[in-house]
């Protein structure tokens, strides 16, 4: 296909996460070909068989963290008092209803709210993985299939981070067994874990990666993450860890371990460049050293960190200590990537009592490039003729939008509703006239 637009650039070869990505260029033609990007010109006109993209294109929105089922808990929870422990009991009994059939309806509908939202790539960590009680499904991957096939269906890109989840949690004395309620979630064994991977007949599509998740140092010690590990690095994927989203986690595991999550992860050797780090909310001087040092992504999820009352991650020390950072919609308390990035300044506005902490075309590669290559996609999330052909048109002239200019301040104007158009693998699965047709009320009704 061909595409003429105003054009942001966002996403480079340079090993920092900034680069030319602070102007927008005007008549730029974009063509594509089985599923890449084949050529970028400037000033060349519109050919007739070109799309005309009114707005501003640049690369496709990257969600790092998405657990599809929490969408069913906007609006139900934010009321409510408590913390993220009382928070996760509701989640408890969300999890409890869904079977592979019901969770593909209400998968569906998430990723077509997140097509919409122009994102092309989900990370989805996945844990709700059997039947209530442990009890396996006859295809012990039927959940994960109902996942892979929801993104397939509405056409964007998905990395299945299927998830190790042993313990119930974790005191001074040690770990202690699963509640009853997080049993569906456990393989019982890292090695059970790896027979259920070597089972799964993975779809061959070109939008499905495989990936793999711990799922936390309170529900996998550090012996079982490194088989994970193992998993992972045999087969070139990513992996992701939910480390340092509350302090109590911490605490419980220092009063175990003698070593915060990151010293944990350390000490055993996890920390590899395939490593994405969830929330890192709550870490040390010398934890945000370690990652830096190591190149370590982290992926922030300021919405649901907001709405669990975690805390604020330290953004700017970790990049400036060599870490990177992502976004992830996580819970989904909201699905706007472009609101994940602008909380990320704003919210080190608010702890720093200082503006401009970070640069607004470094917001948008952390929401782009640095999302995909988290997630095992290293070429996509970025406008260069060779990357993979995902891009997204945000019209300018919206109640929200008009008067920003055509660049990357719009990541503190553009909400979902701005995006017009979204192109994954070259095809178009938003437009003004091919939207997802999803009944929203019967799919999150449950
Ligand atoms: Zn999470």
């Amino acid at each position: 296909m061909g595409a003429e637009s105003t054009a942001q650039r966002s996403g480079n070869g340079a090993d920092r996460d900034t680069g030319p990505a602070d102007e927008a260029l005007s008549g730029v033609l974009i063509t594509t070909d089985q599923g890449r990007i084949t050529d970028i010109d400037v000033g060349v006109g519109c050919p007739d068989e070109a799309e005309r993209l009114e707005g501003l294109t640049m690369p496709a929105l990257a969600n790092g963290h998405s657990h599809a089922f929490q969408r069913a808990m906007r609006g139900r929870t934010q009321s409510g008092r408590g913390s993220f422990w009382t928070w996760r009991d509701s989640m408890y009994d969300v999890a409890k209803g869904l079977d592979p059939d019901s969770y593909h309806h209400l998968a569906t509908a998430v990723y077509s709210e997140m097509a919409l939202a122009g994102i092309g790539a989900v990370g989805e960590f996945h844990y709700v993985h059997h039947r209530a009680g442990g009890i396996l499904y006859d295809n012990p991957n039927a959940m994960a299939e109902a996942l892979v096939s929801a993104a397939a269906d509405v056409g964007i890109r998905i990395t299945m981070l299927d998830t190790l989840y042993l313990h119930g949690g974790l005191d001074r004395s040690g770990y202690f067994p699963l509640r009853p309620e997080q049993e569906r979630f456990s393989d019982r064994t890292a090695a059970n874990w790896v027979r259920r991977r070597h089972q799964w007949d993975v779809p061959d599509h070109r939008l499905v990666r495989l990936g793999a998740a711990a799922h936390s140092i309170r529900a996998v010690d550090p012996h079982a993450m490194m088989e994970v590990q193992g998993w992972a690095l045999e087969h070139d994927a990513p992996l992701h860890i939910h480390v340092s989203e509350q302090p109590d986690e911490n605490k419980a595991c220092v009063d175990f371990h003698r070593a915060t999550p990151v010293e944990v992860l350390q000490a055993h050797e996890l920390l590899a460049p395939n490593v994405t780090v969830v929330h890192g909310t709550h870490l040390t001087g010398s934890d945000v050293a370690t990652l830096g040092d190591h190149g370590i992504t982290c992926c922030f999820c300021p919405t649901t960190e907001r709405d669990l009352a975690d805390g604020i991650g330290p953004s700017a020390e970790l990049l400036e200590a060599g870490a990177h950072i992502c976004f992830g919609s996580d819970s989904h308390a909201v699905i706007d990537l472009f609101e994940e990035a602008r909380a990320l300044e704003l919210n080190e506005r608010l702890s720093t009592l200082r503006r401009g902490n970070h640069r607004v075309s470094d917001l948008l590669v952390m929401a782009t490039s640095v999302g995909y290559r988290s997630l095992g996609w290293p070429d996509g999330g970025r406008l260069e003729v060779g990357g993979l052909a995902d891009f997204i048109t945000v019209d300018l002239a919206s109640v929200r939008t008009a008067g920003t200019p055509p660049g990357p301040e719009i990541v503190f104007s553009a909400a979902p509703a701005d995006v017009t158009n979204v192109v994954v693998d070259g095809e178009t699965i938003v437009s003004p006239s091919t939207r997802p047709k999803v009944d929203w009320a019967a799919a999150y009704n449950v």
